[in-house]
């Protein structure tokens, strides 16, 4: 029985999952609805138009985004267990807009706050 910080669901409309994988990136587990068909990394069987799924939303440290769309079944046995220090966030905190605008600027430059002047 091993023991994880690995909360034991998936994303919902509500809460998202953020987590690092082993390169220190951010990863965030995001639950979506698709709307297109995409390519499921964890089998590479089709995510179907309409499916309830997981998108993993990477921030890298350098600095750029990528997303990739997983079935919720894969990225629970394939995807959150491979990432460190998973904790629950508000599905607010995890918009693709807010993402991408973290991903402009590298980790270290990335203050939680605009610093006043
Ligand atoms: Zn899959």
């Amino acid at each position: 029985m091993w023991r994880m910080s690995v909360p034991s669901h998936l994303p919902d409309s509500r809460q998202s999952l953020l987590g690092f994988d082993i390169e220190g990136n951010e990863v965030w587990v995001i639950r979506g609805i698709s709307q297109k068909a995409y390519t499921c990394p964890g089998c590479y069987g089709t995510v179907e138009i309409g499916e309830d799924h997981v998108i993993a939303q990477t921030v890298h440290r350098v600095g750029g985004t990528e997303h990739r769309h997983w079935h919720r079944g894969c990225a629970l046995r394939t995807l959150v267990p491979a990432l460190r220090r998973v904790k629950p966030v508000n599905a607010r905190e995890s918009g693709r807009a807010k993402l991408e605008s973290r991903g402009k600027r590298a980790a270290g430059k990335r203050g939680r706050r605009t610093p006043r002047r």
